[in-house]
């Protein structure tokens, strides 16, 4: 209760956020492991690029764009 008059919250409310704030982070994690499970299906896509997964086709440049990658010859 000492806890509750210094910050002047009461403590559903505390309860309440705390909920709030794991629930965040449930969705943090999902939302990571969404961007990873993208990430390695991009990685497997033909012609794309092999650092970051950018589509390279119809590139003539000889780097990828998107992160400066040395582009592999695909032909
Ligand atoms: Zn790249």
């Amino acid at each position: 209760m000492a806890f509750d008059l210094l910050i002047g919250v009461p403590a559903s409310a505390w309860s309440i956020s705390l909920v709030l704030l794991d629930c965040v982070g449930v969705i943090i994690a999902f939302l990571s492991s969404l961007l990873a499970v993208r990430l390695i299906a991009k990685r497997d896509v033909v012609g794309g690029c092999e650092a970051c997964g950018y589509d390279l086709q119809g590139n003539e440049s000889g780097t990828c764009p998107e992160c400066g990658e040395a582009v592999k010859a695909t032909q």
